[in-house]
């Protein structure tokens, strides 16, 4: 045994230091796109032993990468393939160590599915906003160190909008204690939005204080046919004007995102029939503080005048709690039919929502131009301006063939168009190993130089995930 495993075994117990046997839970992507090979897979229980394993690892010069429920799109969380990397586990340290329902707030280990949390939550009759389709596996430290994004960020922001305090355990092994629960606090650098978004390169985070909220009166929800997308962003305005705060979600999903949807999941009903003159659907939702009546009347409203004004052609609106989770089955199961239909690129891009109908006219044209019979599955979180942007191989040619072959091109087609509409090549992914090469491409080298010089004040000798983000 080497000299770090022995160390490694002495800060959590040899149990939790995992060296041998069948280890692809955590060196395989949940993409299976990269594959890696860990020296060890360390389980520490505590904020203690973390801090214990990373003075080890400092001690050993080795490097650390950080993984939650492994479920992150851009290979950030599973170590290289040099079998030299000691991959750090949060899944143990899964203790709700709080709830403060004065302060709004829930103090949760970095561990934490982020279910759990919601479900901590509820039983306050409070509500964790952040959801998204990984959210029974991924955990609330992955979360924040990816910055996710999910489906009711345009009522209640993304992860770090909705983030309080941290605690973090540097990569020398010092602990921070910035688990403040506080909204005002401006006696410095914000060094927790800093480890925001730093996907395990600067240091590991082991808990987090969440801003918690009042719980809706009652939710409604509604799937609506657009024949365009201009007509689908129009219909957001309205219902920005005509909701409020109330609206709190609103995706689109484009025809062959829902056509897989229908042919890998048989056994999903579709509430709107399929219609070549209506190719968006858009799904709508509104939570109210008030009561069901209330929220009815004004989503009905919302419906009227939509139909009215020519925006949709149909809509069908959720009558219970069933219909409104099969609703966003169909949202959700659209990832997960991509899987199905072969290996996929993609793109998860922002853009400023009032040009999309554009970016998307003049990015599919030019694709099918360069690509003959390449096909688009194109959904996402309309209402946050982020597509899910992403390209399916050509019919009758083998998926692998060709993202080896054409990947890098499509990329760049798609991310120069991004470019020119002044959009993000990364909206809620991250960056990870995916785009870092891209991000050195795209990003300004002030911005980049900025970067650099925090990473290396933070992790002076690289051994924070190391080769990822920057
Ligand atoms: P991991 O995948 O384990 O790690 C992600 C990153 O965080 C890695 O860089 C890792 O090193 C780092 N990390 C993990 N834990 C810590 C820690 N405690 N301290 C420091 N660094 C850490 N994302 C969205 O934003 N919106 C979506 O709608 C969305 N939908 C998804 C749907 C599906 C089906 C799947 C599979 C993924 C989806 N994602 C989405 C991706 C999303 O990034 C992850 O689901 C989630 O945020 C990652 O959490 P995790 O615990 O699995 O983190
Ligand atoms: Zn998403």
């Amino acid at each position: 045994m080497s000299a770090l495993v022995e160390a490694l075994a002495a800060a959590v117990g040899a149990s939790h230091v995992l060296c041998d046997g069948d280890l692809s839970a955590w060196e395989v992507d949940w993409r299976r796109r990269y594959r890696g090979r860990a020296l060890a897979v360390v389980r520490p229980g505590s904020t203690a032993e973390v801090a214990a394993v990373l003075r080890a690892c400092a001690a050993h010069g080795a490097s650390v990468v950080p993984q939650g429920g492994n479920t992150g799109l851009v290979g950030a969380s599973v170590p290289d393939a040099s079998g030299t990397q000691v991959l750090l586990s949060l899944t143990r340290m899964n203790r709700i160590r709080a709830v403060d329902s004065a302060n709004l707030t829930l103090t949760a280990e970095a561990g934490c599915v982020l279910q759990t949390v919601q479900e901590a939550a509820a039983a306050h009759r409070l509500l964790f906003p952040l959801s998204l389709a990984a959210e029974g596996s991924c955990t609330i430290g992955g979360n924040l160190a990816a910055n996710a994004g999910g489906t009711q960020v345009l009522r209640y922001g993304n992860a770090r909008e909705l983030c309080l305090g941290l605690e973090v355990v540097t990569p020398a092994g010092e602990i921070w204690d910035g688990l403040s629960g506080l909204r005002k606090d401006n006696t410095g650098y914000a060094l927790r939005d800093i480890y925001i978004g730093s996907e395990g390169t600067l240091g590991v985070i082991t808990a987090a204080t969440l801003k918690l909220c009042p719980q809706p009166a009652a939710r409604m929800t509604a799937l609506a046919a657009c024949a365009t997308l201009a007509a689908a962003t129009e219909l957001l305005q309205l219902a920005h004007a005509r909701l409020g705060p109330g609206l709190t979600g609103f995706e689109v999903m484009g025809e062959f995102a829902l056509s897989l949807v229908a042919r890998h999941f048989p056994q999903l009903r579709m509430p709107l029939a399929p219609n070549p003159e209506t190719p968006w659907t858009v799904l709508i939702e509104q939570s109210d503080s008030e009561s069901e009546t209330h929220a009815r009347g004004l989503f009905e409203g919302l419906l009227e005048a939509a139909l009215e004004r020519g925006l949709i052609a149909d809509a069908a609106v959720a009558e219970s709690v069933a219909q409104s989770r099969a609703m966003w089955q169909l949202r959700e199961a659209i990832p997960l039919a991509q899987v199905e239909e072969g290996a996929n690129i993609k793109h998860d891009i922002a853009l400023p929502i009032s040009r999309i109908p554009e970016f998307v006219a003049a990015t599919d044209a030019a694709l099918a131009r360069a690509f003959p019979g390449i096909r688009l599955v194109n959904f996402g979180h309309l209402g946050d301006g982020n597509l899910h942007y992403n390209v399916q191989a050509p019919t009758g040619m083998v998926a692998t063939d060709f993202l080896r072959e054409r990947e890098h091109e499509v990329n760049t087609l798609v991310y120069d168009a991004v470019d020119r509409f002044g959009g993000s090549i990364s909206a809620e992914h991250g960056i990870g190993a995916l785009k870092r090469d891209e991000l050195a491409k795209r990003k300004s080298p002030v911005a980049l130089s900025l970067m650099r010089a925090i990473k290396q004040a933070l992790d002076p000798d690289g051994r924070m995930n190391p080769g990822r983000v920057i």
